[in-house]
C-alpha cells in the first residue's frame, strides 16, 4: 500500500475509493505481495532441490489457492475439505500433504481415497494405517524434536507441550512398526512455531532431521513446515530467508553426500506468504472521550480478526481517511459486546467518525477465522491483481446467519 497525493493506494486503486464501493469491513488482498513472496523464497531456496507447499488453511480462499497454484506450488492441508479445496482450485493429487492431527480414521481413508499423501502424527495412528494399508500408501512421518537450542525455552515449551508429531527420542517404536506392517516412509516433517523459529533453532533442528533421516532408507522429501514470519510490529526480528537458504544449503549438501540420494527439501509457509498481501478496512463508528486515551470504535472486532484477542498480536493501524493528519494517541476497538480492542494507545492520523482504518498484515489468519459471533455477517473480501479488483467472497447476508438454523414454532 503505498501513499499518492495524500491517498493509499494498491496498484493505483484508492483504498477509499474501494471501502466506499465495496462497503466495510472489507479484506482487500494485493496479489502482488503474494507473487513477491513466493518468489523470495524460491529465489532463497534454489541452492538445493526443495518445493513450496502453502499451508492452505493461513487463507483459505479458492481463487487464492488457483493463484498460487498457478506458480507451480504445492498445498499443506488439515483437514479433508482443504484438500478437496485444493482438488477444485486444480492442484494435482500428487501435490497435496495432509497433515493431520486428532482426526478419525476415517478422515485418514477419505485422504487416501483422494489420493492424497498423508502426513502421521501420532504412533497409534501409524499402527491403523499400517494395519489398514501396509505398504501400499506411502506416508510421511511428523517428528517433535524438543528440546531445541541448549533448551531454548520457547521452543522447549512449544514442543513439550504440543500435541503435534512423534517425539524424535520413540523413533525404536517408529521402526518397529515399519517392520511389523512394511510400512512405506517416504518423509519426514517437523513443525516449529514462529513464536521461536531463528536461524539458530532451524538449522538445529534440520541437522537433527537430516541425522534421523539416515534411519529410513527411501525418502523422497524432509519437510521443515512452516512458521518463517514476518514483521507485524517494526521492533519485531525475523528470520532473513535469503541467509537462512545460504546456510541451509550447506546442511543439506552435507546430508546428501551421507545419505546417497537427494529427498527434496519441503516447506510450508502460511504466514510468510500470505500476512502481509492483506488490508482489512473497517469503518469509525464512534469516537469516545474518556479520562484514558479517546476510543475510535470500529464496525470490525475480533470476529473479523482474532489475532489481536487471540495472541495479542500487533497489527498496525492507519487511517485511510486522513493520512496527512495530525498524529494523535487513540484505543482501537471493535464493536463486539466485549472487550475487543484491535490496537491500544496506537499514534495513528486524527481520527474523526466516519473515517476509514485500515490493519494490516491482515492477510494470514484473517478472514479464514472469522466467525459470526454476535451475530454479524463475515466481510466480503477482494483481491488486486494487475491492476484490476476481483471479488473472491461476497459479504455474508442475514439469510446466511440463519441458512442453517431450525426453527421451531413451539
Ligand atoms: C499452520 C501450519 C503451517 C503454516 O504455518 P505458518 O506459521 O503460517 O507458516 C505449516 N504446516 C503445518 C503442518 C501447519 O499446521
Amino acid at each position: 500500500m503505498q501513499l499518492k497525493n495524500s491517498t493509499y493506494h494498491i496498484q493505483d486503486i484508492s483504498m477509499q475509493a474501494l471501502a466506499e464501493e465495496y462497503g466495510t469491513p472489507l479484506f482487500v488482498y494485493n496479489a502482488f505481495t503474494i507473487d513477491r513472496q513466493i518468489n523470495r523464497l524460491q529465489n532463497a531456496f534454489d541452492g538445493f532441490p526443495h518445493r513450496i507447499n502453502y499451508a492452505a488453511k493461513s487463507l483459505t480462499n479458492i481463487a487464492v489457492l488457483r493463484l498460487i497454484r498457478s506458480y507451480g506450488l504445492g498445498l499443506d492441508v488439515v483437514s479433508v475439505n482443504e484438500l478437496k479445496m485444493g482438488l477444485d482450485a486444480g492442484f494435482d493429487p500428487d501435490d497435496i500433504l495432509f497433515t493431520s492431527n486428532s482426526v478419525s480414521f476415517e478422515e485418514i481413508k477419505q485422504a487416501i481415497d483422494h489420493g492424497i499423501k498423508v502426513n502421521i502424527d501420532s504412533l497409534s495412528l501409524l499402527e491403523t494405517f499400517g494395519k489398514t494399508f501396509g505398504g501400499s500408501e506411502p506416508c510421511s512421518i511428523r517428528l517433535k524434536l524438543d528440546p531445541l537450542v541448549g533448551e531454548h525455552e520457547a521452543s522447549t515449551k512449544w514442543h513439550n507441550k504440543s500435541k503435534f508429531g512423534i517425539h524424535y527420542s520413540r523413533l525404536d517404536d517408529i521402526k518397529a512398526l515399519i517392520d511389523s506392517y512394511d510400512l512405506n516412509i517416504v518423509g519426514l516433517h517437523v513443525h516449529n512455531s514462529s513464536s521461536f523459529l531463528d536461524i539458530p533453532v532451524y538449522l538445529e533442528a534440520a541437522e537433527r532431521m537430516f541425522s534421523i533421516a539416515q534411519s529410513f532408507e527411501e525418502l523422497d522429501f524432509v519437510d521443515f513446515g512452516g512458521g518463517i514470519t514476518i514483521p507485524f510490529h517494526p521492533d519485531d526480528e525475523v528470520i532473513d530467508v535469503e541467509k537462512l537458504g545460504h546456510v541451509l544449503a550447506v546442511k543439506v549438501e552435507a546430508f546428501y553426500d551421507d545419505y546417497g540420494s537427494r529427498p527434496e527439501i519441503w516447506f510450508e509457509p502460511g504466514r510468510f506468504l500470505v500476512s502481509e498481501c492483506g488490508y482489512l478496512l473497517t469503518t469509525v463508528t464512534v469516537l469516545k472521550g474518556d479520562r484514558d486515551l479517546p476510543y475510535a470504535g470500529t464496525d470490525t472486532g475480533f470476529n473479523h480478526l482474532l489475532r489481536p484477542k487471540m495472541y495479542d498480536a500487533y497489527h498496525e493501524i492507519c487511517n485511510i481517511s486522513n493520512a496527512k493528519g495530525e498524529l494523535k494517541r487513540y484505543h482501537v476497538t471493535g464493536n463486539m459486546c466485549e472487550t475487543d480492542f484491535l490496537g491500544r494507545d496506537r499514534e495513528i492520523a486524527d481520527i474523526r467518525e466516519g473515517d476509514i482504518l485500515c490493519l494490516k498484515n491482515a492477510g494470514a489468519y484473517g478472514a479464514c477465522m472469522a466467525s459470526n459471533y454476535n451475530s454479524r455477517v463475515r466481510p466480503a473480501e477482494v483481491i488486486i491483481k494487475n491492476g484490476e479488483v476481483h471479488l473472491i467472497r461476497e459479504r455474508e447476508t442475514y439469510e446466511d446467519l440463519v441458512h442453517k438454523q431450525v426453527d421451531i414454532d413451539w
